[in-house]
């Protein structure tokens, strides 16, 4: 199988990679994010919990993201792979998914890390907050707030999958067909 974490800060392209990859690779896509709106739409007990977090440009509890991902993958019988969009975001989380993909014999195969500075996210996800419709990205406290988020829970993963020699740092900013061949010379080189 091919599992690959799709890593990065908010508004680094996660979402606009992933269509490629999906499609080049034929993998299941899962994003906590659009799962956990989805459950907003659907005033789901979770969609509730998940949008007192969401709100504030703060992470979901680990306990409830962390079940809410594994029922997700079990859904899929015999995918040729996943693409993890925005999970795992803590170390805590990134623990679990490789004990749980441990149990169904498989692994992550590598972390691919958006890399874009701090004023050009700002730059696109108000940009963004003008069709996406998400409230969170039309607020520039909580974007500051999911930054900072980013910057001291999430971004220590880079050393978590460093050390499983899994990690790979890619260059976010330019054209996204010039991004999207960063991330496939990157895959293909590793598969
Ligand atoms: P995203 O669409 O990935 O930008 O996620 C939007 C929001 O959903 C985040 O700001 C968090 O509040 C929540 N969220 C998404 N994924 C996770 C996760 N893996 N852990 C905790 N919270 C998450």
């Amino acid at each position: 199988m091919l599992n690959l974490v799709l890593f990065g800060p908010p508004g680094a392209g996660k979402g606009t990679q992933s269509e490629n990859l999906i499609n080049k690779y034929n993998l299941v896509h899962l994003s906590t994010g659009d799962i956990f709106r989805a459950n907003i739409k659907g005033e789901t007990e979770l969609g509730k919990l998940a949008k007192s977090y969401i709100d504030k440009g703060e992470l979901v509890p680990d306990e409830v993201t962390i079940s809410m991902l594994e029922s997700e993958v079990s859904k899929h019988e015999s995918p040729n792979g996943f693409i993890f969009d925005g999970f795992p975001r803590t170390t805590a989380q990134a623990e679990a998914l490789d004990t749980f993909l441990a149990s169904k014999n498989t692994a992550i195969t590598l972390m691919l890390a958006l890399e874009v500075d701090d004023e050009e996210l700002k730059r696109r996800l108000l940009e963004r907050g003008k069709v996406s419709g998400r409230s969170d990205d039309q607020d520039e406290t909580i974007i500051e707030n999911r930054i900072k988020e980013y910057n001291s829970k999430t971004a220590p993963l880079k050393d978590f999958y460093s050390a499983q020699g899994k990690f790979v740092s890619i260059d976010g900013i330019g054209s996204i067909d010039d991004i999207a061949g960063r991330l496939y010379t990157a895959i293909d080189s590793k598969k």
